[in-house]
């Protein structure tokens, strides 16, 4: 059976779900070799990793490959490529892996699907492009096919691989060094899990009124264990940092449930949610585009519902 190299997503050696979750699809094309990158490796990843499926485990912990951006990252994964003949790379449809996906694609000749929500049979990929306004069945018809997947698009299923791991020292070019990492700066983490990467995610906009009152989006995010988002309009008010936007010029998240609280449902926003599983919506206005989108719709005023719908899941806890 073919190998199928997965790129390894961790932050300080902690892998990231969605590399569970490129895991999980890889054993249904082939079998999973995942692909470590820089320091941190450990027993407990090798052992997360061969328990959802990882027969290999490259690995390159390399300076090179953390002192430069991304090209040395493409100069490992093109030599993983040569040596072993993968049937398909996957990484994780991040800005960064989406960067990568592309230019190992122009290195190998090869073709790339991005924003990848599903994988069938014969590598038939389901993309959602143009901001989530169109959904496609695609497949790579030129050399290796090269597949960004979202995160949180597909589940985790835990299998037993052999996790044999290899060493890997890989051969960065001159030209891969051209841009050189010069500082890193912690993101402060709260206790509430990444956007991207949460089940749920509940988010508010101009319906919230005030930066003060997102304290009634936090309150049920937390009792859902749920990360915040917010649409644009809340941001560029001040009323949320920016990181947490969800759109097409924020973040992109496929949660299992969004909950959108005072959100229109402006196409902008919709790009960055729509592939969510169960989407519920708060809204005053019976109009709203949103509910055109929505599973479950509550018409009334956030600030009634919310702190209602946040009580009533604690007392279910
Ligand atoms: C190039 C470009 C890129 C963009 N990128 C993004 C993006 O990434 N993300 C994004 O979100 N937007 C983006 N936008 C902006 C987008 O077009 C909308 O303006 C924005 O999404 C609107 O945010 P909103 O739904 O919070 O506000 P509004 O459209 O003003 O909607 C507020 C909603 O709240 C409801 N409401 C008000 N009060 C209450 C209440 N008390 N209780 C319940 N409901 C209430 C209203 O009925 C209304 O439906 C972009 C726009 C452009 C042009």
């Amino acid at each position: 059976m073919s190998e199928v190299l997965v790129l390894v997503e961790h932050v300080d050696g902690q892998i990231k779900k969605v590399t569970l979750e490129l895991l999980t699809l890889a054993r249904r094309l082939g079998a999973p070799s995942a692909v470590w990158t820089g320091p941190g490796y450990s027993a407990e990843a090798k052992a997360r990793l061969a328990e959802h499926g990882a027969e290999k485990i490259y690995v390159a912990d390399s300076a090179d490959i953390t002192d430069y951006v991304v090209a040395p990252k493409v100069d490992l994964l093109a030599q993983l490529v040569s040596s072993v003949s993968p049937a398909a790379v996957l990484v994780a449809a991040t800005a960064e892996a989406k960067e990568i996906a592309g230019r190992l694609a122009v290195r190998t000749d090869s073709g790339v699907l991005t924003d990848v929500v599903g994988i069938e049979e014969g590598l038939v990929a389901d993309q959602s492009i143009f901001g989530g306004g169109v959904n496609v069945r695609a497949r790579v018809t030129k050399g290796l096919p090269i597949i960004a997947v979202r995160p949180n698009a597909s589940p985790v299923e835990a299998a037993a691989g052999a996790g044999a791991e290899e060493q890997v020292s890989v051969a960065v070019s001159d030209a891969s060094k051209t841009a050189r990492v010069v500082e890193r700066v912690k993101e402060e983490k709260g206790a509430r899990p990444e956007l991207t990467e949460a089940a749920i995610v509940v988010s508010g906009g101009r319906g919230v009124g005030s930066a003060e009152n997102f304290s009634l989006i936090e309150k049920l995010a937390d009792s859902l264990g749920a990360a915040v988002g917010a649409s644009r309009a809340a941001t560029d008010a001040g009323w949320y940092p920016h990181q947490f936007q969800v759109g097409q010029t924020g973040k992109t998240v496929s949660p299992q449930l969004y909950i959108a609280a005072g959100i229109s449902g402006a196409i902008q926003h919709r790009a960055g949610m729509q592939t969510a599983k169960t989407i519920v919506a708060v809204n005053k206005d019976p109009e709203a585009p949103i509910f055109e989108l929505a599973d479950f719709g509550v018409v009334g005023d956030l600030n009634q519902v919310v702190p209602q719908l946040t009580e009533e899941i604690a007392k279910r806890k």
